[in-house]
């Protein structure tokens, strides 16, 4: 994983970015990136989520989401059914296309080509898949940074990775936010599995070369 921990406090994060954040599920975008999110006003965010643009029940609450974080986006419905069936890193890329407006980007965030915890096919193939589209030239970004977090193989809630590039406490306000984002705006439950995992902090694997983050991706695994 590259260089060093890179920490930096919310406030210090002025500048106006353009950022795309691609997540495979309505939720995705605030357990894993909201408070980054929340604590930079002055990103102007639009958010892919690739699944569950007919689901009657969490799309409208995507739209509230993207609401709260001041953002843009849009949804997809790439198949999310409980088999989890492997999809072809080219379909996935292909939806993607599908759904971010073409242009530059100076930051994208997306998941983890490992995922962020045990085991969600979905979010490894979507960080397979942007990071494929970021180096072949089909996404024109100036960094990507992936989600980083673990749950040590399903022992704890997945919490962020300390030693990833970028690790980002949250103030105590921004995380009260995210926690109402998901238990209110969400609405699930407080003993649920999101609510309990809501993290205090959130963590990235930064990369500004689309060569290095392809080359992070296990040599012997051919699917990009
Ligand atoms: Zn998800």
């Amino acid at each position: 994983m590259p260089g060093e921990k890179e920490y930096f406090l919310p406030m210090l994060q002025l500048s106006s970015k353009s950022v795309a954040i691609i997540v495979a599920h309505p939720d995705d975008e605030i357990l894993w990136a909201g408070g980054s999110i929340l604590s930079n006003p002055l990103w102007k965010c639009f958010i892919v989520c690739l699944c569950r643009k007919n689901d009657s029940d969490r799309a409208p609450r995507f739209l509230k989401s993207l609401e709260a974080l001041r953002s843009e986006g849009i949804m997809g419905d790439l198949d999310d059914g409980p088999d989890q069936v492997p999809l072809d890193v080219r379909i996935v890329g292909r939806a993607i296309l599908k759904l971010l407006p073409a242009k530059h980007y100076d930051l994208v965030v997306t998941h983890s080509f490992g995922g962020e915890y045990t085991r969600h096919v979905r979010h490894e193939e979507v960080g397979k898949a942007v990071i494929h589209l970021w180096e072949t030239g089909k996404i024109s970004a100036s960094e990507l940074w992936a989600f980083a977090y673990e749950d040590g193989k399903q022992s704890y809630f997945p919490k962020p990775i300390e030693t990833g590039t970028l690790y980002f406490p949250l103030s105590q306000e921004v995380w009260l936010e995210k926690y109402r984002l998901i238990t209110e705006t969400y609405g699930f439950d407080t003993q649920s599995w999101e609510a309990q995992t809501t993290p205090h902090a959130e963590a990235f694997y930064k990369y500004t070369d689309p060569m290095k983050a392809k080359e992070s991706i296990k040599v012997d695994d051919d699917s990009v």
